[in-house]
């Protein structure tokens, strides 16, 4: 019995296990991990790479603003004398 696998019904493919925010279960025929192409760790990692832009985004943001900052900064330790 070991090592034997359950396929699922005939006529039924295995389902995502994803749930939704209402706690709906997502529709999409799931791949081997039990997850459809949207919610498997690829999905994962893609939100990786969203996150990472935006962390970019704020980085270059200060960066592009630093010198405007550190001039405030500088005014601000002037006018505190
Ligand atoms: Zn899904």
């Amino acid at each position: 019995m070991r090592g034997q696998v359950v396929n699922p019904a005939e006529g039924q493919e295995p389902r995502c296990l994803h749930l939704g925010r209402s706690g709906e279960r997502c529709e999409q025929a799931a791949f081997e991990d039990g997850f459809c192409e949207r919610h498997g760790p690829d999905a994962a990692w893609q939100f990786g790479v969203a996150a990472r832009r935006k962390l970019m985004a704020v980085l270059l943001g200060i960066a592009v603003l630093w010198p405007l900052l550190a001039d405030l900064w500088r005014a601000f330790q002037h006018w505190r004398r």
